[in-house]
């Protein structure tokens, strides 16, 4: 039986990396996923990458928009006819050093994960709550465990999330609805490809496991805990890191 099957999510930034991933791993689990992004592009490729049709939906949103998050898992409700799993995934960076970071960076990376996060964690909750059942995944950071310098708004707005799924996992444990968070180490994608190569090698030699990690392997961890098979598991925090700051 497959892990997901009938079950209906929404997966943030889901038309690439780790969230496309996420959308892939569901998919081959039967469920129907709703995939959003601000790329209008990216989300009709990641459509058809999906094998396309009525069990894929794309919606061009902004998760740091209340407006554009209600309207996501609105889609999924009418269409699916329920919310099983909310993935917070979208994110950005804006690295610099305290003494160079404007007030806009700062700010435009909280915005985008913390405040996403919430919005995501929010609505979602408002629909599971009422089918007394649920499973929200929120995507932190090993930054937001140990912070790193020139991510001052990244790792702030990452440990901010382990808060958040914390205390939103307490008010709707009771209501069947379970709220977890993972935090990704160095993993193979847009986001870390940007990197200068200095940078992703010194941040490779402090991996015990001697090498990044690919989307999919974030994927295979938010399947388990958007499925059954966590079903006893609220507010934890798990690492995808190969043992990185362990
Ligand atoms: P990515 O840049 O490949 O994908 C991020 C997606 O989010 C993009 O499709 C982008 O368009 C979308 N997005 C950005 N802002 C948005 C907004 N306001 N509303 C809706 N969509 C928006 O990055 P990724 O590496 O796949 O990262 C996914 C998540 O994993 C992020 O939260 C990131 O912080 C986290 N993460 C990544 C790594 C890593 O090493 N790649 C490590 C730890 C955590």
């Amino acid at each position: 039986m497959s892990l997901l099957g009938n079950r209906a999510a929404v997966v943030t930034g889901g038309a690439r990396g780790i969230g496309l991933a996420i959308a892939t791993a569901f998919r081959r689990e039967g469920a129907r996923v709703v995939i959003a992004d601000l790329d209008k592009a990216a989300l009709e490729a990641a459509h058809a990458e999906l094998g396309g049709g009525d069990d894929v939906t794309t919606v061009v949103s902004d998760v740091t928009r209340a407006d554009d998050v209600e309207r996501m898992i609105a889609t999924a409700t009418d269409r699916y006819g329920a919310l099983d799993v909310m993935v917070n995934n979208a994110g950005i960076t804006r690295d610099a050093t305290m003494r160079r970071m404007s007030e806009d960076d700062f700010d435009q990376v909280i915005a985008v994960h913390l405040k996403g996060c919430w919005h995501g964690t929010r609505a979602a909750a408002a629909v599971m709550r009422e089918q007394r059942r649920g499973s929200i995944v929120n995507i932190s950071s090993l930054s937001g465990k140990v912070g790193v310098a020139g991510q001052t708004n990244y790792s702030a707005a990452k440990a901010g999330i382990v808060g958040l799924t914390k205390a939103a996992a307490k008010e709707v444990a009771y209501l069947g609805v379970r709220v977890n968070a993972i935090q990704p180490g160095l993993i193979r994608s847009a986001m870390t490809e940007a990197m200068p190569q200095k940078v992703w090698d010194q941040k490779l030699s402090e991996i015990p496991m001697l090498r990044a990690g690919e989307p999919a392997e974030v994927a295979s961890v938010a399947l388990f805990l958007a499925s059954d098979l966590s079903s006893y598991l609220t507010g934890t925090v798990l690492e995808v890191t190969g043992g990185r700051f362990m």
